[in-house]
């Protein structure tokens, strides 16, 4: 650890310097004591879990957990909150989420089940005027099978709502796309324009592009929408975030992001725009990731805003039989899947990372994928010695049972998505066959061998609502009840375990245990107000719990209306 000390030494200097300004800001505002009163707290202490039934914090900071019968002694001047009996839990930590990802798909125009041509052509116009600032307006989901006219849609009912502004629709598939006129004409398509391989450019009767594009065509338009400005970008990040807190995720581990989502990140934070706090991990092989990785890990003066990992993707994903496996896929003789780097540049990515301080995420599904990874891990974090910094296996979804203990073994922590197990349990069967399976979304048999699992949804590929996560970890059943007892109900986790892996061991997993994760003195007041009692409410419904009240940093981001 002693190399390791010496390398991050200018972040020392950075936190020194943060904790100066933070020491001036707070010196220049008067300090506030909020305590909310009557509230069915619930925490975890260790392993234990522990009742409250107040919580006191001034600024960012908790200074007392009351518990049941305990007398509140209220300092003067304190704002006081009536709880009104709701469930108060920590803030919930999701290990594993896109935030940009999820923000974009929050920018498009939702077309799913629009009744008609002329249907779809409104809600892209309400949403337009809804959010005025957008240049293009996208949006995705129609589908002209479901309406009367079973017709593609043309570019001339977009161009009477939309003469001026590009307007680009994809359909519910993602294998075509809806055009204006005014899109066109900035992609430069006319008539001359010629349909690439793999894709079709749809042409009236006169050879006139209609406005549909199918598969490959859908670049002729895709490529010549511009990228974001920082400025757009900032605020798709915002709108994520603060969707992301009414769903009662105070904290999320951002699972590879580029440089300049980096940048914008840092941006909000020095603003103080930030409604949740971000843990990002750096995506490698990405613009600069050389250079960012010697310029240290960062965090925020606050705390809002923190780097110190990276994601490296070691194979793909088990629905599209990209997931890497030793042995054929059992639905397809003869493929295995595909390692996405060679083992060469895997080591040189990871050597790199251990040596610069920055704890190492691998994106790794199949047992193939896994096994390479934990082999990889083993030799570097020995010769690194960075056991200390916690490295991860996102996904570790398919495992081989020997390489199980390995995870221990190694301090390595398995960062798993409970969803994925109840979405993907018909298909995962199919793919793997009934040995496989045994290793696969197995995290009893990963805690029983003392493994850290830090929870989370892989958002926006599964919704980002941390309810569906913990529901399905207890029931290992999907929103329908289905199967009976649970798909491999062996391999359940107790509500308790669940919470904690979307609490402190997601916490633990961003180095951020002493800070956030449970409530007691000197942690920061994140905290969630709820409408049903996490612990006494029948497990089907653990899903349905609506949150009231989202805190970060001792500050009220979220309102649920009534
Ligand atoms: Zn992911």
């Amino acid at each position: 650890m002693k190399k390791f000390t010496r390398k991050v030494h200018p972040f020392l200097i950075g936190l020194l310097s943060a904790f100066l300004i933070s020491n001036q800001a707070i010196a220049q505002s008067v300090s506030k004591t909020t305590l909310i009163k009557n509230v069915n707290g619930y925490t975890i202490d260790g392993t234990e879990l522990k009742r409250f039934s107040a919580i006191q914090f001034t600024n960012d900071t908790i200074d007392q957990v009351y518990t049941l019968n305990q007398m509140v002694n209220v300092p003067k001047n304190t704002n006081i909150i009536d709880g009104q009996g709701q469930t108060m839990l920590p803030g919930l930590i999701d290990a594993h989420g896109h935030v940009l990802s999820y923000g974009l798909s929050l920018m498009r125009a939702d077309l799913v089940n629009t009744p008609s041509e002329a249907d779809a052509v409104q809600t892209a116009l309400t949403y337009a005027k809804e959010n005025p600032s957008i240049t293009w307006v996208r949006g995705r989901g129609w589908n002209q099978v479901q309406w009367k006219s079973n017709k593609y849609p043309t570019a001339k009912s977009l161009d009477i709502a939309f003469p001026d502004t590009p307007v680009w629709l994809n359909r519910v598939d993602g294998h075509a796309g809806w055009a204006n006129s005014k899109a066109m004409q900035l992609a430069g398509i006319d008539q001359n324009t010629q349909s690439p391989a793999g894709g079709e450019i749809i042409r009236d009767e006169s050879g006139y592009p209609t406005g549909i594009f199918i598969d490959n065509a859908m670049t002729l338009i895709d490529n010549i929408i511009p990228e974001q400005t920082m400025e757009q970008q900032k605020a798709t990040l915002h709108k994520s975030m603060s969707s992301l807190a009414s769903l009662g995720l105070t904290s999320v581990h951002d699972a590879g992001i580029d440089w300049k989502n980096i940048d914008s990140f840092k941006a909000l934070a020095n603003e103080k725009k930030m409604p949740i706090r971000i843990n990002a991990m750096l995506y490698l092989p990405s613009e600069k990731w050389q250079e960012i990785l010697k310029e240290g890990i960062y965090n925020s003066s606050d705390d809002m805003f923190n780097l110190n990992s990276v994601k490296i993707q070691a194979d793909g994903a088990l629905g599209s039989r990209g997931a890497a496996l030793i042995n054929d896929y059992s639905d397809h003789s003869g493929h295995k899947g595909l390692l996405l780097h060679e083992k060469e540049s895997l080591v040189n990515y990871i050597n790199t990372s251990m040596n610069a301080g920055f704890q190492v995420n691998t994106h790794a599904i199949g047992d193939n994928a896994n096994k390479l990874i934990l082999d990889i891990y083993q030799v570097q974090i020995k010769q690194t010695k960075t056991s200390d910094l916690r490295h991860r296996i996102e996904h570790a979804q398919v495992l081989r049972l020997v390489d199980i203990p390995r995870f221990k073994e190694n301090n390595i922590i398995a960062s798993m998505q409970a969803t994925h197990a109840t979405s993907d349990k018909n298909m995962a069967l199919s793919r793997l066959g009934d040995e496989r399976i045994q290793g696969a979304y197995a995290w009893r048999k990963l805690l029983n061998a003392g493994v850290t699992i830090a929870a989370g949804s892989d958002f926006p590929v599964e919704s980002p609502n941390p309810f569906y996560g913990l529901h399905a970890s207890v029931t290992r059943q999907d929103k329908q009840d289905s199967p009976k007892g649970g798909w491999h109900p062996v391999e359940k986790m107790t509500r308790l375990e669940a919470l904690r892996s979307f609490t402190i061991d997601a916490a633990y997993a961003g180095h951020q245990e002493k800070l956030i994760g449970s409530l007691s003195p000197g942690m920061r007041a994140d905290f969630i107000l709820l409408a049903d009692d996490y612990f006494t409410i029948a497990e089907t419904q653990l899903w349905k719990n609506q949150v009231q009240q989202t805190w970060v940093n001792g500050r009220k981001v979220f309102q649920k209306k009534h």
